[in-house]
């Protein structure tokens, strides 16, 4: 199986190759400019170096299914097909920031995890995605920015770039960790993506083990957790990870996190109507915050979504939005804590919090790579 060259770094390159690292470098900031090698070698790169990387490896890509602009707000959802004939989704943000985009990505086809307000949780597993479909992801979105920018940045002569990654889409990256990790890499090395790591975000459902991975491997990614409710018995019937997870040990491995990068995490809180939004709730998170914040030394940063509608042809919506916001988050500041409340785009086009889910593809569901060091912690 040839290597997919778009997910190795420039060391890697130039040990699988046995080539120099300077030629390795070039060829793989090729590699994610063009998308592919080119026919002939440039006078900056030794043909002998380009004829290993040929040798040893290929780019693969994924092919844009559809691309859905959103008419309510510049979000725009690619729907991605990928060679097994899977389809995933992805979603460019625009950022407060003329001209910059973050990019929320799958990092796995479906999801095992089956929190009941997220349309991908429906899906169930159909299997992790490769390091290489993950950073591809990243780099067609970037592609499309440079070749066709919106048109209000090109009149503006704003040249528009990738400036973040949000590990938000389909699937829990915790339970496919080493790929995403490996993927945050490639993103972030200076020749390939050149994103700064302190602008990718990993949000997880609650699987510890994966935090504390990523705290060792790549400390200067910011950590996401999604909360649900901070109420334990009312938690597990919205996320059924907390029976094998409970919050207090995802809070712990949370902790841990926020002492050693003296970076406070984002805990993400999707208001339900009737489920999670009386004022019992908003007391019971502003007490789980202000406890995260005493014992670890940063407070959270709080961030309220509203419930965005997941029903499809065949089964019908679960929940409805909080009409409470207002209210919650007079509850929480009554008791010194503050929150954002998302902006949460592309509603129209499915591509808000919560609302990614593509069908199965015959034969992708079960068909999980996950080696059992990947697989979500019991
Ligand atoms: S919210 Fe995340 S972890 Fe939960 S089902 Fe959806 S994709 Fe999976």
């Amino acid at each position: 199986m040839p290597l997919a060259l778009q997910a190795l770094l420039p060391d890697e390159l130039a040990r699988v190759c046995n080539i120099d690292v300077t030629d390795a470098r070039r060829i793989v900031s090729t590699v994610h400019r063009t998308g592919g090698l080119p026919a002939r070698s440039p006078a900056t790169i030794r043909r002998a170096a380009l004829d290993a990387a040929r040798a040893a490896g290929h780019v693969p890509t994924i092919q844009i299914e559809t691309r859905a602009a959103s008419a309510i707000d510049p979000f725009v959802k690619y729907a991605f097909r990928l060679p097994d004939g899977a389809v995933i989704e992805t979603v460019r943000i625009p950022l407060e920031h003329p001209g910059r985009f973050s990019v929320c990505v799958s990092s796995q086809v479906g999801c095992a995890l089956a929190c009941a307000f997220c349309a991908t949780g429906r899906m169930g597993l159909g299997r992790n995605l490769e390091a290489w479909e993950i950073v591809e992801q990243v780099r067609r979105v970037r592609e499309e920015l440079a070749h066709d920018p919106p048109t209000n940045l090109a009149a503006a002569g704003i040249r528009p770039r990738v400036h973040g990654v949000l590990f938000q889409g389909m699937g829990e990256p915790m339970a496919n960790i080493e790929r995403v990790i490996h993927a945050i890499r490639v993103m972030s090395e200076p020749s390939a993506l050149a994103i700064d790591m302190r602008n990718i975000t990993v949000c997880t459902s609650g699987l510890p083990t994966g935090i504390r991975t990523l705290l060792r491997e790549v400390p200067a990614v910011r950590l996401g957790v999604s909360l649900g409710s901070a109420r334990p018995g009312r938690r597990r019937a919205l996320m059924p990870i907390e029976g094998a997870h409970p919050l207090e040990e995802v809070l712990a491995a949370a902790g841990e996190h926020a002492r050693a990068t003296g970076r406070s995490p984002m805990f993400a809180y999707t208001l339900l109507a009737g489920q999670n939004d009386a004022d019992e709730d908003a007391a019971a998170l502003a007490d789980l915050c202000l406890a995260f914040a005493t014992a670890h030394g940063q407070r959270p940063r709080l961030s309220l979504i509203p419930y965005n509608a997941i029903a499809d042809g065949t089964t019908p919506d679960p929940f409805q939005p909080s009409t409470r916001l207002e209210a919650f988050r007079a509850v929480l500041l009554g008791r010194g804590v503050g929150t954002i409340v998302r902006y949460s785009g592309g509603g129209d086009v499915g591509a808000a919090c919560g609302q990614l889910a593509r069908p199965l593809e015959r034969g992708v569901r079960g068909r999980s790579s996950a080696r059992p060091s990947e697989a979500p912690e019991r």
